[in-house]
């Protein structure tokens, strides 16, 4: 592939796809060919028609990184940050893509802003969709208990040898400070830092302070959408993050959106800038049925313990104030609540907090839904990982802190047990000792319940399912008919 024939053909699709306009083609390409040290446009004749029908960027990117790593001489990782700059320089400038989304929300049409924003980020590059899209998902269902889901992760790319020794001696300038600064609109990207030229935000005023929303590049459900503060503080849980939600839910009610827990463990993998993830796809929590309602003297608000696998309240009400109100209550009297029967002891050596929540929230007509699931990430010599986080025995499958998508049953499982269930299989069929197994596989130590569950006849998936429900009842801080009746005694003594 030449070159000049791949930047017309990211032109001709940037005309197709991304609203190229017959100036902006002359200007872009002026910009493109100083960029890539070319001479003049490509004089071929390109497809166009073919173009215009692509659904993903993929070719158009492929043939610019093929081009570019023959033509430069560049490495792959820098040919496709080089990508992603062109695509990124011919989508819409990222203040024409906000003010035509709040053009659509000021009508009443935040449905289709979003759609615009998504779609765009998939056109663009952005998202990596066809990498996404050979993710596998299923639903676990259980004769006993809601469902979960269940997603074993192949688009987030695994690091190779040569990209690690790159990561050792690539040295950051330390800008932008984090993946979710606002500041990575348009980013180049290095080695330790992915690119950010396709990258389009929507801001948002949330409780009076500004936020962006953008999607994920590794959606993990449809529509998958971060929304972070504009300022770089660390994560807090507090009324004003619950106050946010539900301003969010007000902007895009069709949406659900959750916050991860301030605290490690219990937390998501940032914890140094304000964020929350939502989306379009309801996790199984957001449609968790009530276990039992809590008699509260609060009118218009109700209480509920969800039916769910980890513990978790719901708090009800069309009246925003009212609700924060109860919430606030229920987050305060959980950060101090102490009940060593059960475990849970929210402070250790005077200063060391362990208690906090991992709120979601969705709106049903005018109903606010806010989900309050109950965090503790205090460690014991049994448990050094946390003693509310999967336990060993599950570690195999996911050692990973469990954050809201898994709190909230959907498990984000890692791309190696694709091959290490391939591995079980073997190591089954051949009927091999477990000696002869590790020799032959060294990384299936911990695998021996797998290797048990297959024998029976069972399949993998069957298996995921039960320690995903398993690992959920790790996280409970109530546990069992003990934990209904800790449970109860926690509400009874909240003073609402
Ligand atoms: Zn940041």
């Amino acid at each position: 592939m030449k070159l000049d024939q791949a930047v017309a053909e990211a032109l001709s699709y940037a005309k197709s796809h991304l609203g190229l306009g017959k100036l902006g083609h002359y200007y872009y390409q002026n910009l493109l060919l100083h960029e890539l040290g070319l001479s003049k446009p490509y004089e071929g004749e390109i497809d166009e028609k073919h173009i215009a029908s692509l659904p993903l960027p993929d070719e158009i990117i492929d043939h610019l990184v093929e081009a570019l790593i023959e033509k430069k001489g560049m490495a792959v990782d820098e040919a496709e940050r080089e990508a992603t700059y062109v695509l990124g320089l011919l989508s819409p400038d990222p203040d024409a893509v906000d003010k035509h989304c709040h053009e659509l929300m000021s009508k009443g049409e935040a449905k289709k802003a979003t759609d615009y924003l998504y779609s765009l980020s998939i056109e663009n590059g952005y998202i990596a969709k066809s990498k996404v899209d050979k993710n596998v998902f299923f639903t676990a269902d259980y004769p006993d208990g809601p469902s979960l889901e269940i997603s074993i992760n192949l688009a987030k790319p695994e690091k190779n040898n040569k990209d690690i020794a790159k990561l050792l001696t690539f040295k950051s300038s330390g800008y932008p400070k984090c993946m979710l600064c606002p500041e990575n609109l348009g980013y180049e990207g290095n080695p330790k830092h992915p690119a950010r030229e396709n990258i389009r935000y929507i801001s948002l005023t949330l409780d009076g302070t500004p936020w962006y929303a953008q999607y994920s590049p590794y959606v993990y459900y449809p529509e998958h959408c971060i929304v972070f503060a504009q300022e770089h503080t660390p994560m807090a849980m507090n009324r004003h993050i619950f106050a946010c939600l539900l301003d969010f839910l007000d902007i895009f009610p069709f949406y659900f959106i959750g916050s991860n827990s301030d605290l490690p463990i219990v937390g998501g993998s940032i914890l140094d800038h304000e964020h929350f993830q939502g989306g379009g796809h309801m996790l199984p929590l957001l449609k968790a049925k009530p276990r039992r309602e809590f008699d509260i003297s609060v009118p218009g608000v109700r209480l509920y313990e969800a039916d769910f696998y980890d513990t978790c309240l719901i708090v009800e009400s069309k009246d925003k104030k009212k609700l924060l109100d109860v919430a606030e209550k229920i987050d305060l009297h959980w950060h101090l609540y102490e009940d060593e029967e059960n475990d849970i002891i929210p402070i250790t050596d005077d200063t060391v907090f362990h208690s906090t929540v991992t709120p979601l929230a969705r709106k049903i007509d005018d109903t606010y839904r806010l989900f309050l699931i109950l965090r503790n990430n205090r460690t014991n010599e049994q448990y050094p990982g946390g003693i509310f986080h999967a336990h060993p025995e599950y570690h195999h499958i996911k050692s990973e802190g469990i954050g809201l998508i898994e709190a909230a049953g959907l498990f984000i499982l890692p791309a190696r047990l694709i091959r290490q269930a391939k591995q079980a299989e073997d190591i089954v069929a051949k009927g091999l000792s477990k000696e002869e197994a590790l020799k032959l596989y060294p990384d299936m130590e911990g695998f021996d319940p797998l290797l048990e569950h297959l024998r029976q006849g069972k399949d993998f998936h069957s298996y995921l399912a039960e320690v995903g429900r398993k690992i959920l009842g790790n996280v409970a801080v109530f546990k069992g008919i003990k934990g209904e009746k800790a449970l109860a005694k926690f509400v009874r003594r909240l003073k609402l």
